[in-house]
C-alpha cells in the first residue's frame, strides 16, 4: 500500500479526552471574560501575540518540542487535540501559528544544536514568530524556480530576492527563506536549493504590506538585498533545500486548520437551524460527516507524524479534501438572510457569513495550490 496510515480509526486514549476537556474549559472561561471574539479563520487572521502567551502559560507552544529546549516533549496527537479545539472555538492563534505548526518541527529535525537552543524556547513560550519565504512573484506552485539567491562570503551567504504572499512578515522576528545556492540545473531543478533562517530586522530586509479585499493587514512582500546571513543560521544542509522545505510542507499540509476554518460558522448555522431562525436543511449533516471524516484522517497523519513516517501524500490528501469542504461551508453564507430581514440572534452568523466568503478564495491556494496537490497525489500513488 502506497499510502501508510493507521487503517482503523484512531480511537482517542483517556489522557487525549481530558487534555481535549482541558482546553475546552480554558476557551470556555476566555470566552466568558471576553478573552477574545471569535473568527473564521482565525488561525490566519487573529493575530493576538498576548493570547499566544496565554496559551503558553497552559504549556499548548512548542508541544513537540523537546523538554531540553524549552517545550513539553508532548506527541503530535496532543498537539492535535489541542489545535482543534482552538480552531473549533475561532480563538485567535496566527500570531504563533506557523513556529508552532512547522518552524519548531523542521528545527528540531533539521537544526543545529545552537539553533535549537537559541529558537525553541522562544517558540515555546509565544516570544519569537516566523513567516515563511518561499512563495515569489515567478515562483508559486513552481517552487522550484525560486530566483532568490544565496552567494557564499566570508562567514556566512549574502541573500538577494524577493518573496511575496508572506504571512505575517511584519510582525514577526525571523522568516525562513528558500534560495537558489547553485547554478539552476534545469534536468535536476530540485538540487542547489537551500534554507536560511533570516532575521526580518537584519539590514537589506525590506517588509511592505499587501492589504487584502477585506482590508486587512495579512500578506507582505519581504525585499532582500544582500542580506548577511551568517553560517550559523543556514538550516541544515546546503543544496539540501528542496529535501527540507518538502518535509516542511507536510506538517503545514495535514492539519485540521485545513477543514476547521470554517466550523464556526456550521455550528452557528446549527444552532440558527434549531432556533428555528432559518429552515432545517438535511445537507447540514452531510458537512458535519466530511469533517468528522478529515478529522480521523488528520489524526492518523498526526500518529504518522509522531512515528517519524513519511506523510507527504495522505497530508496532501488531508489539504485537498480539507480545503474544498471549507470552503463549500462558506458557500453556506448563501442561506444566511441579509440585515434588513433577519433577527438579531443572526448577528454572528452573518459576521461569520462575511468573513467566510471574503476568505474563502485563498483556502485553496495557501499551502500549495489543489490543481497541484492533485499532481502531488497522483504521482504519491504512483499514477503518473
Ligand atoms: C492565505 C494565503 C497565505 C499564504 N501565505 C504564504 C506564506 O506565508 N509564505 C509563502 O511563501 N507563501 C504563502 N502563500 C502563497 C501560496 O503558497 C501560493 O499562492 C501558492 O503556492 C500558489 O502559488 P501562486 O500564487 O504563485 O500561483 P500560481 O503558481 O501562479 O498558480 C496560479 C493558478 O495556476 C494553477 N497551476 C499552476 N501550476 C499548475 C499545474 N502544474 N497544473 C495545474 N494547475 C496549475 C494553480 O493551481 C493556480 O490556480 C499564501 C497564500 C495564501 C492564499
Amino acid at each position: 500500500m502506497v499510502i501508510q496510515l493507521t487503517p482503523s480509526p484512531v480511537v482517542e486514549t483517556a489522557d487525549l479526552k481530558a487534555l481535549r476537556q482541558k482546553v475546552r474549559d480554558f476557551v470556555a472561561a476566555e470566552l466568558a471574560s471576553g478573552g477574545f471574539t471569535p473568527t473564521i479563520n482565525s488561525w490566519l487572521g487573529g493575530w493576538e501575540p498576548e493570547f499566544s502567551r496565554k496559551l503558553a502559560a497552559q504549556g499548548w507552544l512548542g508541544m513537540t518540542i523537546p523538554k531540553e529546549y524549552g517545550g513539553h516533549g508532548a506527541s503530535f496527537l496532543e498537539r492535535v487535540v489541542v489545535t482543534q479545539e482552538l480552531l473549533a472555538a475561532g480563538a485567535p492563534v496566527s500570531a504563533h501559528w506557523v513556529a508552532d505548526r512547522q518552524i519548531g518541527p523542521s528545527l528540531v529535525k533539521f537544526g543545529t544544536e545552537e539553533q535549537k537552543q537559541k529558537l525553541l524556547p522562544g517558540i515555546a513560550t509565544g516570544e519569537l514568530f516566523f513567516g515563511i519565504g518561499m512563495s515569489e512573484p515567478d515562483a508559486g506552485s513552481d517552487l522550484a524556480s525560486v530566483r532568490t539567491r544565496g552567494t557564499k562570503v566570508d562567514g556566512g551567504w549574502k541573500v538577494t530576492g524577493s518573496k511575496v504572499w508572506t504571512s505575517g512578515a511584519h510582525a514577526s522576528d525571523y522568516f525562513f527563506v528558500l534560495a537558489r545556492t547553485a547554478p539552476l540545473d534545469a534536468a535536476h531543478r530540485h538540487e542547489g536549493l537551500s534554507q536560511f533562517i533570516v532575521d526580518l530586522h537584519a539590514p537589506g530586509v525590506e517588509v511592505r504590506p499587501i492589504i487584502s479585499l477585506n482590508g486587512g493587514h495579512h500578506f507582505n512582500e519581504v525585499f532582500l538585498e544582500d542580506v548577511f546571513v551568517p553560517d550559523d543560521m543556514v538550516l541544515g544542509t546546503i543544496g539540501d533545500g528542496w529535501h527540507q522545505v518538502t518535509s516542511e510542507l507536510s506538517y503545514e499540509r495535514s492539519g485540521s486548520e485545513r477543514f476547521l476554518s470554517t466550523l464556526p460558522m456550521l455550528e452557528e448555522i446549527r444552532q440558527a437551524m434549531s432556533r428555528g431562525d432559518i429552515p432545517v436543511d438535511p445537507e447540514l449533516g452531510r458537512y458535519f460527516a466530511r469533517i468528522m471524516a478529515l478529522h480521523q484522517t488528520s489524526l492518523a497523519v498526526a500518529g504518522a507524524l509522531s512515528r517519524g513516517e513519511e506523510v507527504g501524500t495522505p497530508a496532501s490528501i488531508v489539504k485537498v479534501l480539507g480545503t474544498t469542504t471549507e470552503g463549500d461551508i462558506a458557500e453556506l453564507a448563501m442561506m444566511v438572510p441579509g440585515a434588513a430581514s433577519a433577527a438579531a440572534s443572526l448577528d454572528t452568523l452573518r459576521r461569520y457569513s462575511d468573513q467566510a466568503l471574503l476568505e474563502r478564495a485563498g483556502f485553496t491556494l495557501r499551502g500549495g495550490t489543489n490543481e497541484v496537490l492533485r499532481g502531488v497525489i497522483a504521482r504519491g500513488l504512483g499514477l503518473r
